[in-house]
């Protein structure tokens, strides 16, 4: 300021020189402009404080104990001292005046001690909440001054609102949180996708069911869990321990596949994953056997032990399920001192369940196809082998009489060895066409047309004569055929379906009977009738009872016995097309019992093959 005062003469002599040259003014004479008096320099006292008001920055400067003695107006204002005699007073004192920033002012002395502590410049940040709600954060530099003799002369506070900056950089910090988040979520999203891809492939490597649980157990560890059990249904529906993979392999051995048959009446873990088809998230396993023992679907106390030894603080469980077919489940586990198991585990673990769910459905379709193809092939050499009997004795019986027809003499054949031949090929033949009528049967299943013609029938006459028809063979046979169908037993049936119902059931009696009585009875009341048909015969492995309703299907070896393993199947086609059940009760070794229900008035139902 002063520099600018001393220049302005010398701008007045440069105006003059640039004036225009001749005329009257130019002839003027030249004099000197008067010197202006000196005008009294600034003390430093001024220039200080006119350079400490000026700034935006609030400026304080204390004496050594801490009273204010100089204080610009920003100060003033932070605190709302403003018009207030601060000098020589402490900040406990101003307190008073400014009721509101009386909490911010008793801070003051606190972070002086840290300055006049260090013995030098020190820095704070310090926070002063404003009336309107908002809060202003300050840098402030204290700078504290000592005597020679360690005296404590004065301290100046400068503080710079950095406010704007502070939430510039949070914002920016948020951002930068935001963007790292958002980068850490589309890594991961990146990896999972990466996972299931391979997930895919790998289980699109095999179409072995066992296989498939096995590879599946094993793409889970360790990316998607420290333990992985995969959870398979058998063919009764029981569900059990496919596949266990673990990231200490050795500890893997300890769980062969179907060592644990999941219990499906527990009311939490797998059982309840298996039963409900719901996923599950265990993010903290509790103290409890019970607890532990969930997770395996067991209550088993031998398995602690195995969950011990496995190592378990939380899991995931999800369904598979397939085209709405519930084929086990998986359990994803960590071990104590990993991360907990969390609802992000639980999303992958139900993606990873949707392609695993479809490649076992896969396996088990290749695996019942196959099955079906064996059954097939089996069936064809029955059948080929069943239709081949009836028709060798046939051909003997022909082929004698052709010989002496040839040579004639037919005349001289003995008329009782005729008689003979021509009975055994008539047995033969009606055998071979009831053959013929099981297979064109099934192929009228198939095509889902068993049409019936219903009419009253008695079902007691009607199991009557068929069992005299069978009487024969049973008398050849050594069994008895004790009959219990006195009482007429009406209903609408379709009497030729009906009656090859009743002359299947005691022809497998006597088949199967094992010489022994067959029990045959026929009875009813309003509106049901039953037939039961009862020997005590070789009976049925229970494993094979579930399936001897199918086709195709034979308990027995066809060395033993003969059949196409499909009377049972068109027995229970009819029964079903009458809107009746039939129902086994079998014990090997000590016999079987099948019984027939059925409506006596029902409408007439095209039967549909299952
Ligand atoms: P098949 O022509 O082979 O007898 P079925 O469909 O009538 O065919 O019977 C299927 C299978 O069920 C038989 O192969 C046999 O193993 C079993 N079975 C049927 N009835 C009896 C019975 N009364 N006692 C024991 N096993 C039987």
């Amino acid at each position: 300021m002063a520099a600018m005062m001393r220049s302005a003469p010398r701008d007045r002599e440069a105006r003059h020189e640039h004036a225009p040259a001749g005329g009257a003014r130019a002839e003027e004479r030249y004099s000197p402009p008067e010197e202006a008096p000196p005008e009294p320099a600034m003390s430093s006292a001024e220039r200080l404080r006119t350079l400490i008001e000026a700034s935006p920055d609030p400026i304080f400067m204390k004496d050594g104990e801490g009273r204010w003695l100089e204080v610009n107006r920003a100060g003033l204002e932070l605190f709302g001292l403003e018009g207030v005699d601060y000098q020589g007073k402490s900040e406990a004192e101003l307190s008073a005046f400014t009721p509101f920033y009386r909490q911010a002012l008793l801070f003051c002395p606190d972070t002086d001690r840290v300055a006049w502590d260090a013995g030098k410049l020190s820095r704070v940040e310090e926070s002063v909440p404003r009336p309107d709600g908002s809060v202003r954060t300050y840098d402030v530099y204290k700078v504290p001054l000592f005597y020679p003799d360690g005296r404590r002369k004065g301290l100046v506070a400068l503080g710079r609102d950095i406010t704007d900056r502070r939430r510039a950089e949070e914002e920016r910090d948020k951002l930068l949180e935001k963007e790292q988040a958002a980068r850490a979520a589309a890594e991961r999203a990146e990896r999972r996708s990466a996972f299931l891809a391979e997930t895919t492939r790998i289980l699109s490597g095999t179409l072995d069911y066992e296989d498939t649980a096995t590879r599946l157990a094993h793409l889970c560890v360790p990316f998607a869990a420290d333990w992985c059990a995969v959870w398979t249904v058998d063919g009764h529906g029981g569900v059990h321990l496919g596949a266990l993979a673990h990231v200490d392999p050795a500890r893997e051995a300890l769980a062969a596949p179907g060592s644990i048959r999941v219990e499906p009446d527990l009311p939490g873990g797998v059982s309840h994953v298996v039963r409900f088809g719901q996923p599950l998230l265990c993010p903290s396993v509790a103290d409890t056997p019970e607890a532990r023992l969930a997770a395996l679907g067991t209550r088993d106390p031998s398995c602690e032990e195995l969950v011990r030894t496995l190592g378990l603080s939380s899991y995931v469980a999800v369904p598979l399920v397939a085209r709405g077919r519930t084929l086990g489940a998986i359990t994803l586990a960590r071990m104590p001192g990993s991360p907990s198991a969390c609802a992000a585990d639980l999303t992958l673990a139900e993606d990873l369940g949707h392609h695993a769910a479809l490649a076992l459905a896969n396996a088990r379709l290749y695996e019942e196809s196959q099955e079906a193809i064996r059954a097939r092939d089996e069936f064809l050499s029955i059948a080929s082998h069943e239709l081949r009997t009836p028709c060798t004795s046939l051909r003997l019986g022909i082929e004698a009489l052709l010989r002496h027809a040839r040579a004639g003499k037919l005349d001289r054949m003995p008329a009782p060895l005729i008689e003979r031949l021509l009975e055994t090929s008539d047995r033969q033949s009606k055998h071979l066409l009831h053959l013929i009528d099981r297979l064109l049967d099934v192929s009228r299943l198939e095509a889902g047309h068993l049409d019936l013609e219903l009419e009253e029938v008695d079902l007691a006459a009607l199991t009557r004569e068929a069992a005299g028809e069978l009487r024969e063979e049973s008398a050849r046979m050594g069994g008895t055929l004790l009959v219990e169908a006195e009482r007429p037993v009406r209903g609408m049936w379709d009497r030729a379906r009906l009656r090859q119902v009743v002359t299947n059931l005691l022809g497998n009696a006597l088949k199967y009977g094992a010489g022994k009585p067959v029990r045959v009875r026929a009875s009813g009341d309003e509106s049901q009738a039953w037939l039961c048909v009862e020997d005590r015969g070789i009976g049925i492995p229970e494993d094979r009872q579930p399936h001897i309703f199918e086709r195709f299907e034979r308990a027995v070896s066809s060395r033993h016995y003969g059949g196409l393993g499909l009377g049972l199947y068109i027995v229970r086609q009819i029964v079903e097309a009458h809107g009746g059940t039939i129902a086994l009760a079998s014990h090997p070794g000590e016999g079987s019992t099948f019984t027939v229900t059925l409506p006596k008035a029902r409408a007439a139902v095209t039967a549909r093959a299952s």
